[in-house]
């Protein structure tokens, strides 16, 4: 079927590949979380893929791609019991969830969970500035930036909130190993500001200053000034962390 795949290769852009890879990971991080796929199990065909994400079969093929770079399946090819492609570790728990045993049991210092995210964000949100992404993915950090506004809302959803925001941001530099690593360590970046809101106490005086630093943060991305961008961010992950000391 030469012909069929030329087509499908037309239409696989980059950015419908990466988000046909996001939801093809996010299909499997929610699959193991509930318990319908284990270590081991076997991905849906390629056909079965494509039809459930009402994608492309190439792109289906560039989202196991990328999910075989970064070690979460292992695809063989042939008719045997070992064909297929297999899911060999789970994305969201194989760091993060190493991370969180770090930090609960304090092995892993908070200062250096800072010092780890703004390495990670503000090179992120200096190559952000001028990577390819559209103007549609700034959706998700906006609806975040909107949800944080709500005054009724208790802390520790405003900090899992923030913790997405910065992992959607993160996103926009398009580095798959950044953006899982990101992603791992969302849990303990809410961990160790959901403590440092409780052990200072004073939340509605920090949390005004919060949202107005996001908005600038989200502000320089969207003007696609990465340098004001990196400085912002590091500016909030360092004032946030100076708040709790
Ligand atoms: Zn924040």
């Amino acid at each position: 079927m030469p012909d069929r795949r030329r087509a499908e290769r037309s239409v696989s852009e980059r950015p419908t590949t990466d988000r046909a890879h996001d939801a093809v990971l996010r299909h499997i991080e929610d699959s193991l979380r509930s318990g319908d796929l284990r270590l081991g199990d076997r991905l849906p065909g390629e056909r079965a893929l494509a039809e459930q994400f009402g994608i492309s079969r190439a792109s289906v093929r560039d989202a196991i791609r990328a999910l075989e770079v970064m070690g979460i399946v292992r695809s063989a090819t042939g008719s045997g019991p070992n064909a297929g492609t297999i899911v060999v570790s789970d994305p969201s728990s194989a760091l993060g969830s190493a991370l969180r045993l770090h930090v609960a049991s304090q092995r892993l210092p908070v200062k250096d969970i800072v010092e780890a995210r703004v390495m990670m964000e503000t090179w992120s949100l200096a190559h952000a500035a001028a990577a390819p992404w559209e103007p549609a993915q700034l959706a998700e950090p906006r609806r975040l930036l909107e949800a944080m506004d709500d005054e009724a809302l208790p802390s520790a959803a405003f900090t899992a909130l923030d913790a997405q925001f910065h992992v959607a941001l993160s996103a926009l530099a398009g580095n798959a190993v950044v953006s899982t690593m990101m992603d791992s360590l969302r849990e303990s970046i809410r961990g160790y500001v959901d403590e440092a809101v409780l052990a200072h106490g004073e939340w509605h005086s920090i949390v005004e200053e919060l949202r107005r630093q996001h908005r600038g943060i989200l502000g320089a991305v969207e003007a696609r000034d990465g340098e004001r961008a990196a400085r912002l961010v590091r500016e909030h992950i360092e004032w946030f962390y100076a708040q709790t000391l």
